[in-house]
């Protein structure tokens, strides 16, 4: 690692201005060709260079397992070395892109919805504090504090991540309970048929707030608990484009007193919404489609994955699907569909759609207006109370909590200075900086008002 120098003051003036264009230089390093590093020595976690596997029980352990990091909601991949031993699959440099492609897509915001809480979110400083600049001991990695958050689980690339990992720890964690007294949890998923030039919102509200509620409440409702022995669901609101148009639909983690099996489930399900659906004035779904239930296999693999596409670490997610979600939309629309960020089955999958640009974005916004203020996740009644959990955040609790005990402040912005940092967008920039140089933070500080024209 280099130290100050004027020539150092000279080369961030220079990356700082590639920010927004091509994936932003870690200004630590002199060239793009990542330093070279051996085998396991990327540090992500803990700084754990290798870690052992879990005892499988004697079956084959996986390629590749994952971790979350509770804090931004990154996902963690670690994969299965020659020596038996698993090492973190993405260098610290994908972490920062991924970080980089958030606050890109963030601003991209100021276009869709402006003067928005998205576009005031991570801008404006929470009243009679300081920003700082922080770093993890646990996760080696830089944040922000202080700064005010949107919380925004449908719109925000920087909160939606965060809220999202938090929800899926908790939803595991309510599993595990469930599963260690004996009880059964399996996933469900419901659906309504969909076409081109349905209306979203209109849709949605409909399944949410008609038949929805057929599931649980009045006569049918109640004797159907009763009779697969419901002990609470976790619903789960999400929605999907494709050629047949958008695509809301619920799964549902069903908690159950044991005793039947996954299809004895589905066929008690089945009439109420089917029912349900027709009484609503929606299309009647069909048996195979309509109305799914899966094993506890299942269920455990859905909470696992569950939220992954509000994580952007590229090349994580096999897609092998026919249809996007809203975040590829906003990445469409803040990159462009040719960009190298976007992922060649993706950019196929979008000629297919004739999604362009423009396109994404009009599509983005047409899913924000329908989902905006709706619950992602929806506990039902008495199941955390049941389950021995508190009181459930709101979103914009669980998006501003700070999660790390454990932080080194490097530095406290003033005013001025997070105003320069704002108006230059060179918050990731400093960001990657504190993570892998902090003693150039000043001379990047004052890089910054040269550029602003102070001083
Ligand atoms: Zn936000």
């Amino acid at each position: 690692m280099n130290k100050s120098s004027s020539s150092d003051t000279q080369q961030l003036i220079l990356t700082h201005t590639q920010v927004g264009g091509e994936a932003a230089p870690n200004p630590c390093r002199r060239n793009d060709t990542p330093d070279p590093a051996p085998e396991g020595a990327f540090f992500l976690v803990n700084k754990r260079e290798l870690i052992p596997p879990a005892d499988t029980n004697g079956s084959q352990p996986p390629t590749i397992i994952e971790t979350h990091d509770p804090r931004t909601g990154e996902v963690i991949q670690f994969e299965m070395t020659k020596t038996g031993l698993y090492a973190p699959r993405y260098t610290r440099e994908d972490s920062q892109n991924t970080r980089n492609d958030r606050w890109e897509m963030k601003w991209s915001l100021d276009k869709l919805l402006p003067d928005s809480p998205q576009t005031k979110c991570h801008r404006w400083v929470v009243p009679g504090k300081d920003v700082e600049i922080k770093k993890s001991l646990e996760y080696d990695k830089s944040f922000f504090t202080n700064l005010q958050c949107c919380g925004s689980v449908w719109g925000c690339p920087l909160c939606a991540p965060k809220i999202t990992e938090r929800r899926r720890v908790e939803v595991a964690e309510g599993m595990e309970i469930s599963l260690s007294r004996g009880n059964d949890v399996m996933l469900s998923t419901f659906t309504v048929p969909h076409g081109m030039g349905d209306n979203l919102e209109a849709v949605l509200n409909s399944m949410l707030k008609k038949v929805w509620p057929k599931l649980s409440q009045g006569r049918s409702g109640q004797e159907l608990r009763r009779l697969i022995r419901l002990l609470g669901t976790i619903r789960v609101l999400e929605v999907t484009y494709g050629h047949n148009g958008w695509h809301p639909h619920f799964h549902a983690l069903l908690f159950l007193d044991g005793g039947l099996s996954p299809q004895e489930v589905e066929d008690a399900f089945w009439p109420l919404w089917l029912d349900g659906c027709i009484k609503a004035g929606l299309e009647s779904p069909s048996r195979l489609h309509g109305c799914r239930v899966d094993d506890g296999t299942r269920a455990a693999q859905y909470v696992t994955k569950w939220g992954l596409d509000a994580e952007l670490t590229k090349g994580h997610l096999k897609r092998g699907k026919k249809s996007v979600t809203p975040w590829d939309l906003l990445r469409v629309f803040t990159f462009g569909p040719e960009d190298r960020r976007i992922d060649p089955e993706l950019q196929e999958l979008l000629q297919a759609l004739k999604i362009d640009q423009k396109r994404a974005g009009a599509l983005w916004m047409t899913f924000f207006k329908a989902f905006k203020g709706k619950r992602q996740l929806y506990w039902s009644n008495g199941l955390r109370d049941l389950l021995g959990l508190k009181k459930e955040k709101t979103d914009k609790e669980l998006a501003e909590a700070e999660m790390d005990r454990l932080a080194a402040l490097l530095r406290t912005l003033t005013r001025e200075e997070h105003f320069l940092v704002v108006k230059t967008k060179s918050q990731p920039m400093l960001l990657t900086l504190a993570d892998d140089c902090p003693e150039l933070i000043p001379d990047f500080i004052q890089s910054l008002r040269k550029k602003g024209g102070i001083q």
